[in-house]
This record gives structure tokens, sequence and C-alpha cells, in this order.
């Protein structure tokens, strides 16, 4: 069972009649997609959101809701605990929505099979590549997940997003053809280019951006 956190400007938190049902979500990596990579981030301190990327989110969360689904080990590993990934995932939410931006929830899995901590020592459902945290947003939020979207820097983000029905943008400069994703893009600001786009009929998305005019 993933665990999650709903930050304060969380649309979810507002009734569910103010809510659309069947919304669409762009799920999105928490680490080397909104966050630079840090191993095991520990400290709020630590925390550098990427360039681009609160632009980026305002622009999705006009027409999506936004979901981060994040592997954290270091919570099995006994590295850090559930209060200190509270304390960065409300830092993350409060630099983002000092430039407008919001983030519905943060779904985190913090299992891992050979881990040190025995509560989390498990081989679970929503470690990604499993489907586990973007099934279970989608089942506590109404979200349709065939008119969303996964963004995420690794394999394991395609696969857990394919596993839910989802189409996935995987980031970097690499191949894609065969990882399952549909595009590849250099950064999230890219990718929500490329979502926007296919969400407003613009075909041109089997490829990455610029390939097909
Ligand atoms: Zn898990």
């Amino acid at each position: 069972m993933p665990f999650v956190h709903l930050p304060e400007g969380s649309r979810f938190l507002r009734p569910a009649t103010e809510r659309q049902a069947g919304a669409a979500a762009v799920f999105l990596d928490r680490d080397g997609v909104l966050l630079a990579d840090v191993h095991f981030l520990r400290r709020p301190a630590q925390l550098r959101v990427l360039p681009g990327v609160p632009e980026a989110v305002r622009a999705l969360q006009e027409h999506f809701a936004l979901v981060v689904v994040t592997n954290q080990s270091g919570i099995a590993r006994g590295l850090f605990g559930e209060e200190e990934l509270l304390a960065i995932h409300a830092e993350l939410a409060r630099r983002l929505a000092i430039e407008g931006g919001v983030l519905d929830a943060l779904y985190f899995c913090p299992h891992l099979p050979e881990g040190t901590v025995p509560a989390y020592r498990m081989d679970c459902e929503c470690r990604k590549p499993k489907p586990g945290m973007l099934v279970r947003a989608a089942c506590e939020w109404q979200l349709d997940l065939a008119r969303s979207f996964m963004v995420g820097d690794a394999w394991r983000d395609v696969a857990a997003g394919r596993a839910a029905g989802v189409h996935s943008i995987l980031l970097g400069s690499g191949e894609f053809q065969g990882t399952g994703a549909i595009a590849v893009a250099a950064d999230l600001a890219q990718a929500a280019r490329l979502i926007l786009a296919r969400r407003n009929g613009q075909s041109g998305l089997a490829g990455s951006v610029g390939r097909r005019g």
C-alpha cells in the first residue's frame, strides 16, 4: 500500500462536489524530474527545484491533476523517516506554490524487499516499475488513466506508466524506441509542451519535439 502526502494547496482537499470526476492526471517522478537528483535527499535544505519546473507545473495544472509518484526506499533502508520525507514534500510544494504551482498529491513507496527497517521490508505492489501508486491515486481521486500521462527519467517510470495504462514520456536524451514511452523530452518543460500539444489534438507526438514539425 503506497503512502500519500496532500499538500496545503492540493485541489484534492476541496469538497468532491467541486472536483470533476474523471479528470486526467499527469503523474510525475520526483527526483530528476521536479528536483535535482540528490542521492537519498534527506533534508529540505538539499532540495533544488530544476529550471523550468514551476512554469511547466503551472501550464499542466490548468488541464490535469498533478500527482507525484516516487520510490523512497531510503525509508526502508533506515536513512530517513516518514517525518523527514513529509518535511521535504511540504517544502517542495511550498517552493512551487510561491510561483503559482500546485501539486495535488505526492504518493511514495517506502518499501524495499531487502530493507533494514522491518516495518517497510516487503515486496510491495507500489514500488515502481509496479503501477500501484498510479492505480491507487486513480482509484482514490477518480482519475481517467486513459487520458493521463507519466513523466519520468527512468525505465521504471515508463514501465509503471505502461502497466497503469497511461502514456509515458521519458526524460533524457537517449533512444526511447522499445522502452514503451510515447516520446522522449529533455526536461519537464518540453514534456509539458508535448502533453499539451497532444491534448489539443496536434499530432506529431511520435517522436521528440520538432521531429515532425
Ligand atoms: Zn511500496
